[in-house]
């Protein structure tokens, strides 16, 4: 053992006190401490085995640990990790040709953080819009909807309609407008010659995995064509699998101007972002307006670049899509009260409760399930891509009878 403990408490009640003691409480974690992990698999310290169903919001699709990933990390850690964009390195172009070659993009920005990468796309918008569009200096419009969740920079938070992402944090940059999550005639009606960009989730995962009305996403991507406006899709949770299709839009058999993914982008080892869109559009950022230290760097690339592989190679978008259906109707067979509403696409379910979901999530982590509640009221079931059948029903079994417990 590396740390000290008492005599009475666990190991992990003993890292839960130190961790509350020393570090800054920006989360209210269920009481597992993780120690190790493999596939759709984590270890708690004492040794206990949970079946993840979180995934870390959809950054380990690929599963924990994934071997290739693993290898690409370790061999590249060996060469060099970071030369900084002062200088080339050996990585970024085939990680460029790579993804612009899966995703059909003709230009990738590279950053870190979803957040990041949210940041550089509005940055890159506002850009478009003045040199492009001709919106006149200082005035251009972004449309985003109710309910976002795009990450939690000042700017960010900003146009957030959660009153608790924003309070204590002002004051807020202007030039965002919030229209109904869902509601296309309210776009129509929002743009005004100085909208730049709407930007949106395609189902909207932190708000609880909420799914707007059938073709608002294929009527969006139109108005925003009509009206010269930049469809930029923040991909960050429903991307790269998750849906059952590479990215959720291809459901909708449009095309972003932006594309914004993250999370899975590294399978979990490192935080890797990127943003996709035109050479005219990332091409209005010119050497100096924008930057990052570790943005591109060669660990990040080689990372990534094995993460794309694996999701390819082992057919994740497939499994996603067929393991989903299978496990949604199994959830819609449940008669039970206690559920308000069904939800999702591919292998990422809400469950929308009658009451509050976290008592659930806690009793599912006692019978060895991994989930978190989003919004108070809604379980999220996303387990890595490699989960197998099996292991799903096994899970089902247990989901269901925690739901039949009274809290
Ligand atoms: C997670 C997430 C982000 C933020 O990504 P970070 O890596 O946490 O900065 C942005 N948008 C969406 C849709 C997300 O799910």
């Amino acid at each position: 053992m590396t740390t000290q403990q008492t005599d009475q408490l666990t190991r992990s009640q003993y890292l839960a006190q130190l961790e509350d003691k020393h570090t800054a409480h920006n989360y209210h974690p269920l009481d597992v401490v993780i120690e190790r992990a493999e596939g759709a698999w984590v270890w708690d310290v004492e040794g206990k085995k949970y079946l993840d169903c979180l995934a870390a919001y959809s950054a380990v699709n690929q599963g924990h640990c994934h071997p290739k990933i693993l290898a690409a990390l370790q061999e590249q850690a060996t060469k060099i990790t970071l030369t900084s964009r002062a200088f080339r390195n050996e990585q970024l172009p085939m990680f460029g040709k790579e993804i612009c070659e899966l995703t059909g993009f003709e230009k990738v920005l590279a950053m870190n953080s979803g957040t990041e990468a949210v940041e550089s796309s509005i940055k890159v918008a506002r850009k478009w819009g003045y040199k492009i569009k001709g919106i006149a200096e200082g005035k251009a419009e972004i449309i985003v909807c109710t309910n976002n969740f795009h990450g939690r920079t000042i700017a960010i938070v900003g146009f957030s309609t959660d009153e608790q992402y924003r309070d204590g944090f002002g004051p807020y940059p202007a030039g965002f407008k919030v229209i109904p999550y869902g509601d296309v005639d309210a776009l129509r009606k929002a743009i005004t010659p100085n909208t730049c960009a709407f930007l949106v989730e395609p189902i909207q995962g932190e708000a609880g995995i909420l799914m707007p009305p059938d073709g608002f996403i294929r009527e969006s991507f139109e108005v925003c064509r009509e009206n010269n406006v930049l469809l930029m899709l923040d991909e960050i949770q429903s991307g790269l699998g998750r849906t059952g299709k590479m990215f959720c839009y291809e459901h909708e058999g449009i095309k972003p101007d932006v594309l914004i993914v993250g999370k899975a982008l590294a399978g979990g080892f490192y935080p890797v972002s990127a943003v996709l869109a035109s050479k005219e559009i990332i091409g209005v950022i010119t050497p100096g307006d924008h930057g990052s230290t570790f943005g591109g760097n060669p660990l990040a690339c080689a990372v990534a670049r094995a993460s794309l592989k694996v999701i390819v190679e082992e057919k994740m978008c497939e499994r996603s899509a067929e393991l989903g259906d299978y496990l949604m109707g199994k959830f819609r067979s449940l008669k039970n009260p206690a559920i308000k509403e069904i939800r999702g696409r591919g292998l990422w379910i809400g469950i929308e409760l009658e009451g509050k979901a976290r008592p659930y999530c806690e009793a599912l982590k006692d019978e060895g399930i991994l989930c978190k509640e989003t919004h108070d009221h809604v379980i999220r079931i996303a387990p890595p891509l490699i989960v197998t059948r099996e292991e799903l029903d096994w899970a089902f079994e247990r989901i269901a009878k925690v739901l039949e417990m009274k809290f």
